[in-house]
This record gives C-alpha cells, sequence and structure tokens, in this order.
C-alpha cells in the first residue's frame, strides 16, 4: 500500500506476516537525482512484493535510489541487499553496523540468557525461531557509517541523524528541522510501545532509553514518523506517556518481586504481557525471548537506580528488593 504524506515523500506500508507488528512503514523520499528509502523490511519475499509493487507506482530507479536504516532489527534492515545497487550508498548507524560486521559473542549472550534463568532446551528453540536471525540480510552491503549530528541531503531534505540508544544501542532518528518532520524509527511508536530488552549486563538499556526520548522531546515537529503503525503529531505528550509506562512496568517488577528472590526468568513468568495466551507455559518461544529481555531491561535500571539487588549464583542470578 502506498500513500503521499507530502510533495515527495512517501509511505509504502510492508507486511510482515506473523509478527505482533504487523507491518513496516518505509519511507521513500523522490527527488530529481537521487531518491532515498528509510528502512526495507524483512528479507522474505512477501516484502520483497509489496516493496517492488511500491516502487514501480512511483517509478523508481533502484540505480538512483539510497537507503538509510534507522536500527540493525532485521524488520527494517532485512530487505536492503536485495534492494540496493551498485551505486546506491547504504547509510547506516556505525554502532548498529557492529552487528553485522564484527565477530559478535553470540555465546556471551547465550550464557547471559542461561544465567538469567532460561533453561538450554527452551533457549534453543527461541534462537532457532528469532526472526532477527531467520530474515536478517544474507549478504551485507557495504555501509556509509553514520554518527550523531551527520546529515543526509536528498533533494530539499536535509536530515540530521540522531543517535537515540535504547531500543538498540544505535538507533538513529532523522530529523527535518526546515519541514519539522521526525522519522522516528522504532524509538517513538504511537500504536505501541517500543521494545526494550538487554542481553548483556553492561547494557543499561532502559537508562539509555529514557535518556534519549528527553533528547528528541522538545524538537518542534509537526509530524513523526514512526517505523510501524500510525503517523502522530504530539511528540511530546507521546514521550511522556512511554516515560510513565516504564515506570509502571518497573513498578510492576518490583510487585512481582514483593519480598522473593527471584530470576529474571521467573520475574517475566509473573509480570502482565500484551498477548493472547492463557499462561506463561503457553507462550510461544520467540515471545519468552522478548519478555525475558524487557525484565532484564527493567531489573538492570532498577538496580543501577539502587531500588533492587543482584545476586550472582552460580547456574542462575537473582534478584530481591533487599
Ligand atoms: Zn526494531
Amino acid at each position: 500500500m502506498l500513500e503521499e504524506i507530502m510533495p515527495r515523500l512517501y509511505r509504502i506500508i510492508i507486511p510482515l506476516p506473523n509478527s505482533p507488528l504487523k507491518d513496516l512503514n518505509s519511507y521513500v523520499i523522490k527527488a530529481k537525482d537521487r531518491n532515498l528509502i528509510i528502512d526495507t523490511g524483512f528479507n522474505r519475499s512477501v516484502c520483497f512484493d509489496a516493496m517492488q509493487e511500491g516502487l514501480r507506482a512511483l517509478d523508481i530507479d533502484l540505480s538512483k535510489t539510497d537507503f538509510m536504516l534507522t536500527h540493525m532489527h532485521s524488520d527494517h534492515t532485512g530487505l536492503v541487499s536485495r534492494l540496493a545497487s551498485d551505486t546506491s550508498a547504504v547509510y547506516f548507524s556505525r554502532i548498529d553496523s557492529k552487528v553485522f560486521n564484527e565477530n559478535i559473542d553470540w555465546q556471551a549472550m547465550l550464557d547471559y540468557a542461561l544465567h538469567n534463568g532460561f533453561e538450554l532446551e527452551e533457549l534453543i528453540k527461541a534462537v532457532e525461531s528469532h526472526p532477527g536471525l531467520k530474515y536478517s540480510p544474507k549478504k551485507i552491503p557495504e555501509f556509509t557509517l553514520l554518527d550523531d549530528g551527520d546529515i543526509i541531503k536528498i533533494g530539499d531534505y536535509r536530515l540530521k541523524c540522531m543517535l537515540t540508544p535504547g531500543h538498540t544501542e544505535g538507533h538513529i532518528c532523522l530529523y527535518e528541522e526546515e519541514k519539522q518532520i521526525l522519522f522516528s524509527g522504532d524509538h517513538i511508536l504511537y500504536d505501541i510501545t517500543p521494545h526494550i530488552e538487554s542481553w548483556s549486563y553492561e547494557l543499561n538499556s532502559l537508562k539509555n532509553y529514557l535518556e534519549s526520548l528527553d533528547k528528541v522531546r522538545n524538537l518542534p515537529v509537526k509530524i513523526v514518523l514512526p517505523g510501524h503503525r500510525n503517523f502522530f503529531t504530539d511528540l511530546a505528550g507521546r514521550i511522556d506517556e512511554l516515560k510513565k509506562h516504564h515506570e509502571i512496568r518497573a513498578n510492576e517488577v518490583l510487585d512481582v518481586l514483593g519480598r522473593n528472590t527471584m530470576s529474571a526468568y521467573d520475574i517475566a513468568a509473573g509480570m502482565s504481557w500484551d498477548i493472547d495466551c492463557e499462561n506463561w507455559e503457553q507462550f510461544p518461544v520467540t515471545q519468552k525471548w522478548f519478555a525475558v529481555g524487557e525484565a532484564i531491561a527493567h531489573l538492570r535500571y532498577l538496580e543501577s537506580e539502587g531500588r533492587i539487588k543482584r545476586h550472582k549464583g552460580e547456574k542462575t542470578d537473582t534478584f530481591s528488593a533487599h
């Protein structure tokens, strides 16, 4: 599905089957000499077909098109290597690009998951069915790396990169100052809450996220264009709701914890989740993965605020309020 947002700026809606996100917003800026596509969809034929259809309708020549990826998740990056031509620049966060370019220590992440209460068998299933691994780009294109403050110019659009760590460590929003447009990626969504997770003790992603919300809160904007679902206008209002949401979630973690000493996995099992399952045992294993990751992000944050304690265990780490 294709729609014009304002002159020369379009949205192509890319379906994401079986994902609670439903679909991805791919934004296209069509200019005289170069075009820019912001985010692409999974590396799956259903996404590729929707993208092709939209690009055909817009009469986009891919040999004159560059790409910008707001962050590393495969619903945003997956298709890029199938779309990019030899002459395409692919703009991408220097920090998030490390996931593709360096020998990431996956074992450390798995050990951390085990230490937070996952059983090995369940963990293997979670990794095998993780959409991030299944639908990521197979061939990695050469990136033009972005840092905070960099500018991408396309036609009469001047897009300023705003590093906004939280949803991922290297997430980047694009701000068009004169037109007052914020491409918010998955940093700020309107209809759903961006997923915040942590799979490393070093990473206090919720603290980073809250700081990144403040970083963009007071930008003058006429419209916010998020990575999923609907556009919106009240940036500060939505940010205040998101901050409130995480405060409520942090308090829920404290409630579940009560006077107990529990693993992150057991705390996640005791929290409420917006998912169509009777109980924790029925959760698909991928959803358990996301839930535990989110619980850890809140626990790590609460710990850094001195509100809970972490106890290092031989096999499993646990948390308590005192
Ligand atoms: Zn994402």
